[in-house]
């Protein structure tokens, strides 16, 4: 069977490549980019600027298709939860929006493989890694539907920090990455998109080597042993080596010059004691970072507790009075079960709220 082409998974190197392919002139590319992600139009008829003949060939044999989003659940906190339908596997997206910015916190993979004992996703089957169209289709559509809801404001950041490990789904991240940021693209700013993985070594210096992009480090434990317990992928990538690869990343970074974020999640009784806090500050000690730490969001069956909130703010100011510029992320959107790690792609009945 002949399927169309997706032209929502080129980058704009790989669209001129498709033009040149069929015989067509490689400008072609930009303008059909600027339809797509300025205009957010899927209608090749509507591209008046693109010569009719064109217009039809496009139609022929190529189609501009983002997955559906089935579901929406919105939060008192204004954050807005979407379920995606992947070809019949379901992720989220969720919108969080402030005063002055809107950020997008967008998926990767369907599941997650690498299994950290205190996040939903991980406890849930990796099913397979998103398309580069299923990528960006998320930020195209959800760009639409913040348009028509009134006082919202309108996407400025896009995290990466969602279902799935970014940077075992690489090559379609980068893609991805490189449609977001360019001018042609969805234009925003590289210092405006964060990365988050929980340190896949091999991948994070293929990624120095090919896009400069804001970096955030699930550390989560401050020593091997622990971390082990945590996040299995320690065994394989300890904290020394990962350590050790964001230092070389780090020299290769502009946009990370003022350092990267580390990421903590604050466990009762777990990670979060000072002595934590002390070996925190002896491992990061050379590596320029600013650290966030985050209440931990529960989920059902997790045998975890989240820190008290007296715990977390004495672990902020031990880590304040190191000199470490430290933030505690304000969780967002829990009611919808829509906060970080809380994610599983699961239609919950119980949530109210909710809407198609
Ligand atoms: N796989 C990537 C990105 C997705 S998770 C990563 O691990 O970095 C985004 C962030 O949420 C990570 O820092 C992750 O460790 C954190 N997280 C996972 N489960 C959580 C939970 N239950 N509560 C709070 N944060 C959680
Ligand atoms: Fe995967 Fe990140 Fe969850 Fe770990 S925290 S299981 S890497 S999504």
């Amino acid at each position: 069977m002949f399927h169309k082409i997706n032209l929502l998974n080129f980058d704009r190197l790989k669209m001129k490549e498709f033009f040149r392919s069929i015989g067509e002139k490689s400008f072609c590319a930009d303008q059909v980019m600027i339809w797509i992600y300025h205009y957010f139009c899927d209608d090749f008829n509507k591209m008046t600027n693109i010569k009719i003949t064109l217009r039809e060939k496009l139609k022929n044999i190529s189609i501009i298709k983002t997955p559906k989003f089935i579901k929406k659940y919105y939060s008192i906190d204004g954050t807005v939860k979407w379920i995606v339908n992947i070809n019949n596997h379901i992720v989220e997206t969720v919108y969080i929006p402030e005063k002055s910015r809107g950020t997008l916190c967008i998926s990767s993979q369907v599941g997650c493989v690498l299994n950290c004992h205190f996040c939903s996703t991980g406890q849930q089957k990796f099913n397979r890694n998103l398309l580069v169209s299923e990528i960006i289709g998320q930020i195209w559509i959800a760009h639409k539907k913040i348009n028509k809801m009134k006082n919202y404001p309108s996407i400025t950041n896009i995290v990466m920090m969602g279902m799935g490990e970014p940077l075992l789904n690489l090559n379609n991240v980068v893609t991805a990455l490189k449609i977001m940021s360019d001018n042609f693209g969805f234009n925003i700013s590289k210092k405006k998109i964060t990365i988050s993985t929980s340190g896949i070594v091999p991948a994070l210096n293929k990624l120095s080597n090919i896009i400069d992009i804001k970096l955030a480090i699930s550390l989560h434990a401050s020593n091997d042993e622990l971390r082990n317990k945590l996040m299995p992928i320690n065994k394989k990538y300890n904290i020394s080596l990962l350590l050790m690869t964001v230092t070389q990343f780090l020299k290769k970074s502009k946009i990370n010059k003022k350092g990267i974020t580390i990421e903590y999640i604050m466990l009762h009784n777990i990670n979060d004691t000072l002595l934590h806090a002390q070996e925190l500050v002896k491992i990061l000690k050379n590596i320029p970072s600013k650290i966030n730490l985050i209440p931990w969001n529960s989920f059902s069956n997790s045998k975890f507790l989240c820190s008290k909130f007296s715990q977390i703010q004495k672990f902020s100011n031990f880590l304040i009075n190191k000199g470490f510029i430290t933030t505690v992320r304000k969780s967002r959107g829990q009611d919808i079960h829509a906060a970080c790690g809380q994610l599983t792609g699961i239609i919950s009945h119980q949530i109210k709220n909710s809407n198609i």
